[in-house]
C-alpha cells in the first residue's frame, strides 16, 4: 500500500475508535442517569451470580433491608430475613428463574434488621448477561410494599365485616319470607306465591354476593376451608342442569350428556365453580342465545366447559378476567352488575384443587370458559 492510502487507513481507523468512544461516553452517561434515577426513586437493585450466590446490591436496597450502606449483607442474611412461610417460596423462585432464565416476582415478608419490623417487599428480576454478553447474572430490583399491603388489609376487613354484619340479618329476612311463601301456598294466593318468590330469589342473590366477598376475604387470610370427598361429577352436573333449567328462562341452557367421572374435591365449591361460569355465560350472553355445558374425560382429567355466544373477551383481557376485582372495560359493563370477584373465587378454588382454569375467546363470537381437575386415582 502506498503513503496516501496508508493514511487513509489510519484516517478510518481513527474515525472507528472515536466512534467507539463517542458511543461508550453516551452509554456511560445514560447509566449515570439511570444510576441517578434509580437512587432518587427509593428502588432498590440487586444482583446474583448464579453459581457462587455472590450478593451485590444498592444503597436504597440496604435501607430497605434495614442496614447501613456500608454493611455487607450475604444471599444467605437476606434469605434469613425472609418470614418462614414464604422462605422456600423465594428459594424455589429463585433457582426455577436462574434454571430457566425466566422472570421472577414474588411478593413476600420479611423482618427489617434493624428493627426486627414486619415488612412487605416486591422482588422483580431475571437473568441477564454481563457487559460482555459472557457470563449470566440475576438481576432485579426490590420495592417496599408494606403500605399498599396494609391498605388492601385494611379493605379486606372493612368487606369482611361489612359482609358479616349483612348476613345475619339477611339469614331472618330470608326465613320470614320463607313462612309467608308456604302460608301463601296454602291459602292459594297465586300473587303473593308469585311476589314472595320473586323476594326469596332476590335474598338468595344476595346472599350470594356476601358469601363471595367473605370467600375472598377468607382466601386472603388463608382460612378458606375445603371439605373434598369422593363424588361423581355427573351426578353434580344433573343437579346443576335441573336447578338452571328451573330458574334461568332469558336463554337456552344446554346440557350435553355427561358420563361417570369421580374426583375428590369439594363438591359445594366445585357447584360454585361450574354455577359462577353458567350465570356469566348468561350475564354477558345476548338474551335468547344458547349456552352450553359439556363434560369431557381424559385418562387422568374431567375437563368441564360453558360456552356462550355473547361478546367475547378480547385476547389481552383473557388472563386478566380472573384477577380479583377486575371488569372488562367496555360501554356495556356499567350496565351489568358485579364486582369482578367470581372467576377469581373460581380460579382460586380450581387451584387449591390442583386444576387448570382458562378461557377461550374471540371478540363478538362468544366465550368458552374451561376447567379441569385431576380424576380420583
Ligand atoms: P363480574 O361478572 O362480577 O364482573 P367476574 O369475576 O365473574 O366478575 O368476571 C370478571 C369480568 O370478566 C367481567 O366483569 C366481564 O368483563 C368478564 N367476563 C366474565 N365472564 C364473561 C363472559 N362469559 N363473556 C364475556 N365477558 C366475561
Amino acid at each position: 500500500m502506498d503513503e496516501h492510502g496508508q493514511s487513509i487507513g489510519i484516517l478510518i481507523v481513527a474515525t472507528d475508535v472515536s466512534a467507539q468512544v463517542q458511543n461508550r461516553l453516551e452509554k456511560e452517561h445514560l447509566d449515570r442517569q439511570l444510576m441517578l434515577a434509580v437512587a432518587s426513586s427509593g428502588i432498590g437493585t440487586w444482583y446474583i451470580q448464579p453459581d457462587t450466590k455472590a450478593l451485590r446490591y444498592n444503597d436504597n436496597l440496604a435501607k430497605i433491608y434495614g442496614y447501613e450502606a456500608e454493611t455487607n449483607m450475604t444471599y444467605d442474611q437476606a434469605i434469613g430475613q425472609v418470614t418462614e412461610d414464604y422462605r422456600p417460596l423465594i428459594v424455589t423462585a429463585i433457582e426455577e428463574a436462574i434454571a430457566s432464565g425466566g422472570d421472577y416476582d414474588i411478593t413476600f415478608q420479611q423482618l427489617r434488621f434493624n428493627d426486627g419490623k414486619l415488612i412487605w417487599l416486591r422482588s422483580i428480576g431475571r437473568i441477564v448477561q454481563d457487559e460482555n454478553g459472557e457470563h449470566s447474572i440475576f438481576s432485579g430490583v426490590v420495592i417496599d410494599v408494606t403500605a399498599q399491603k396494609h391498605e388492601e388489609q385494611r379493605k379486606n376487613d372493612f368487606i369482611s365485616m361489612v359482609s358479616h354484619e349483612l348476613k345475619t340479618p339477611l339469614t331472618s329476612m330470608g326465613g320470614y319470607i320463607q313462612i309467608l311463601l308456604s302460608k301463601a301456598e296454602q291459602t292459594n294466593n297465586p300473587f303473593a306465591t308469585n311476589v314472595l318468590a320473586k323476594a326469596n330469589n332476590q335474598v338468595k342473590k344476595m346472599n350470594t354476593l356476601i358469601n363471595g366477598f367473605l370467600n375472598v376475604s377468607r382466601l386472603d387470610s388463608g382460612n378458606i376451608h375445603m371439605e373434598k370427598t369422593s363424588f361423581d361429577i355427573a351426578d353434580l352436573l344433573k343437579e346443576i342442569e335441573e336447578e338452571t333449567l328451573d330458574t334461568v328462562l332469558s336463554h337456552r341452557i344446554f346440557f350435553e350428556p355427561v358420563v361417570k367421572a369421580f374426583i375428590y374435591a369439594d363438591r359445594n365449591k366445585i357447584a360454585q365453580v361450574i354455577n359462577n361460569l353458567i350465570s356469566n355465560a348468561v350475564k354477558y350472553g345476548p338474551i335468547g342465545t344458547t349456552v352450553t355445558i359439556r363434560v369431557h374425560t381424559t385418562e387422568n382429567t374431567v375437563q368441564v366447559s360453558v360456552q356462550d355466544l355473547g361478546r367475547g373477551i378480547k385476547s389481552e383481557d383473557q388472563l386478566k378476567v380472573f384477577d380479583r376485582f377486575y371488569r372488562v372495560e367496555s360501554d356495556q359493563i356499567g350496565m351489568v352488575s358485579g364486582f369482578g370477584i367470581g372467576l377469581y373465587l373460581c380460579a382460586e378454588i380450581i387451584n387449591l384443587h390442583h386444576g387448570r382454569i382458562w378461557v377461550e375467546s374471540e371478540s363478538d363470537k362468544g366465550s368458552t370458559f374451561y376447567f379441569s381437575l385431576p380424576l380420583e386415582k
